[in-house]
């Protein structure tokens, strides 16, 4: 797919950039050994190539021995938006989604180690799946949604969307002050504590409480 379906009307748009936050829960920063970043939050890439719907398969790339899944609240902007202010930045944000940012962890360890970037560690084909979207105008979001997620019917993410460093604002309005986000551009903003590995065979399930709910299989 290169599009992302909205669930009320099911219209479809084209996905655009997707960029990703890193270390937006402490909790999580903290199982990685990762410091927290407290300015300006970590940032980095994924694309469009690389995204599948729910209920697709996520195909485990053979070269790597850990591939871990990050459940994560996924925005999707509406609007072109440069150097915002954070009232611009709530205003660009279109709607909400749950996905998944699938990534190798022994491949980003490796990265690191390195000074390495973490690109081959987080774009591989299937390594974003995505939920439809709830429309921001129908759905305002609180903080206290539940983020979750289950391998294998045992719950191994549980979190609440509130614990973000960055909230939604935050995130686009440091991020526009760096790059032009436009319509269909997608935000991945982190995963709460909880991270795993999956093996092929094992089924994931997971969701936002009043957004949506995903599933994949890793073949
Ligand atoms: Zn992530």
């Amino acid at each position: 797919m290169k599009t992302i379906k909205i669930k009320s009307t099911n219209e479809e748009i084209q996905i655009g950039k997707v960029v990703c936050v890193g270390r937006n829960y402490a909790d999580h920063a903290k199982e990685l050994g990762n410091e927290i970043p407290d300015k300006f939050p970590l940032v980095f890439m994924k694309t469009a190539t690389c995204m599948i719907n729910s209920g697709e398969n996520v195909i485990h790339p053979d070269y790597s021995e850990n591939l871990h899944h990050e459940i994560e609240l996924v925005l999707l902007v509406g609007k072109t938006v440069k150097n915002a202010t954070l009232e611009e930045s709530q205003n660009a944000i279109a709607g909400y989604a749950v996905g998944l940012d699938m990534t190798l962890r022994d491949l980003q360890f490796e990265a690191k180690e390195k000074g390495n970037p973490w690109t081959f560690a987080k774009i591989f084909d299937t390594a974003g799946v995505i939920s439809k979207f709830v429309l921001s105008n129908e759905y305002k979001l609180t903080g206290n949604e539940r983020i979750y997620l289950s391998v294998n019917s045992k719950i191994r993410q549980d979190a609440k969307i509130g614990l973000m460093l960055f909230n939604s604002a935050e995130i686009i309005k440091n991020i526009s002050s760096r790059m032009t986000l436009e319509k269909g551009d997608l935000i991945f903003t982190g995963t709460p504590a909880g991270v795993s590995r999956v093996l092929k065979g094992d089924k994931l399930t997971g969701g936002i409480e009043n957004i949506s709910e995903i599933e994949t299989t890793i073949v």
